[in-house]
């Protein structure tokens, strides 16, 4: 059976498992060893060559994930952006790049790119006429992220894919909301998808990974900018995080479909102004989601009722947790005004529709019913103030 047939279960499961010859055990065996043989042998391993048996066998699983021919694994997700980001830019290069991204990845472009020499341009709006605005005849790579944080904007994939193939400019995306349950935009025709294994592939807050997807040819140009920068992921984690992708799927799916049912459910509720959610009709890119994402993902954003604080309506849920990060088993929610976007002026907030309102909610497997009696236990405690 070749990967592209097979199930993402089954994936998650077995592909990249590597066999214990040895002693028959169930699971991969670790590979600790920083050193391996020399002489007469095909490959030269060394843990910092993103090579070693454990890194090798798991980029083959989330490659056969992202439906593409090859992955690197690194040590986070800021790893994996940086180092694609310098395989593909060099001085004079110019990057274009959506307004709405994650907060990391602004300050790395901004931080970095004026000591490489390397120009940018922040789109307007995540439309593809304002992609297409900011290409300059210098620019080398588009990069995208969709769905994007905190507000669920949802950018084309295909027509970004074709502007980019058009423009003979490569094409980025940032995967890591949506993860490969629910969108796989190599088919779409992006160049290359990389991941906050942090979040969905580590999936219980315990992990810091990052990874990239593409041909061959794209993994072989990160790969050479990689063994300079050197940001691979000790073994131990790279095991661990094996451990955790064999129940990926089970677990975002559980995790999109709790999200669905809180979406519609707080979108009636009637203590909360708006939900953005792209799987609800009311959302502006309601379509285009459906139609690029295999479900709508498990991360949404709700504006309280102007009248309810909403950071102490945090303080008083339960059993959701406020935290910083994402995309664990557990529900967590956080106030992105004062976390991701919290470097903003409240001027550019107001700008891109980041209210004091707005709470950001990352669900988890619980059962729907006890996140919603925490959600209206916090509410009714808030109110009656
Ligand atoms: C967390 C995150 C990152 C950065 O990943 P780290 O593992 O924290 O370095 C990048 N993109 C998105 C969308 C994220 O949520």
């Amino acid at each position: 059976m070749t990967n592209k047939k097979m199930g993402i279960n089954t994936i998650c499961t077995h592909i990249g498992e590597i066999k214990d010859e040895q002693f028959k055990g169930a699971v991969s065996p670790m590979y600790l060893s920083s050193s391996y043989e020399f002489l007469d042998v095909d490959v030269k391993r060394y843990p910092r060559y993103f090579n070693t048996p454990n890194q090798e066998y798991l980029s083959k699983k989330i490659a056969a994930l992202e439906r593409t021919e090859s992955a690197l694994i690194f040590s986070s997700g800021m790893a994996a952006i940086s180092h694609m980001f310098l395989a593909f830019l060099q001085k004079g290069d110019h990057l274009v790049v959506q307004n709405t991204l994650y907060g990391g990845t602004v300050n790395f472009i901004k931080e970095e790119f004026p000591k490489y020499g390397i120009e940018y341009t922040f789109t307007n709006g995540y439309k593809v006429e304002d992609f297409e605005a900011a290409i300059q005849p210098n620019t080398k790579l588009i990069h995208i992220e969709t769905p994007s944080n905190p507000l669920l904007t949802i950018t084309d994939i295909k027509a970004i894919s074709k502007l980019g193939k058009a423009k003979n400019i490569l094409t980025s995306i940032d995967n890591t909301f949506a993860s490969p349950v629910n969108q796989n935009p190599i088919d779409l025709g992006v160049d290359m998808v990389m991941h906050s294994a942090t979040k969905y592939f580590g999936g219980h807050s315990d992990i810091c990974a990052g990874a990239v997807a593409g041909s061959e040819e794209i993994i072989e140009r990160i790969w050479n900018v990689g063994k300079n920068l050197g940001g691979s992921l000790s073994d131990m984690t790279v095991w661990m995080l094996e451990r955790s992708m064999k129940t990926l799927g089970l677990r975002v799916k559980t995790q999109t479909k709790n999200a669905m049912k809180m979406a519609k459910w707080l979108n009636k509720h009637s203590q909360i102004s708006k939900v953005y959610y792209p799987g609800l009709k009311s959302h502006p890119e309601y379509k285009l989601a459906k139609s690029q994402m295999t479900g709508f993902g498990a991360m949404l954003s709700f504006e309280l009722k102007d009248d309810l604080d909403a950071l102490e309506f945090q303080k008083q849920l339960k059993l959701i947790k406020s935290s910083m990060s994402l995309a664990g088993v557990e529900s967590t929610m956080i106030s992105p005004h004062l976390t991701s976007h919290a470097l903003l002026t409240q001027e550019e907030r107001d700008k891109v529709g980041i209210s004091n309102q707005l709470v950001r909610f990352s669900v988890g497997i619980e059962d729907v019913k006890d996140l919603k009696s925490d959600i209206d236990q916090a509410i009714n405690k808030i109110s009656k103030k």
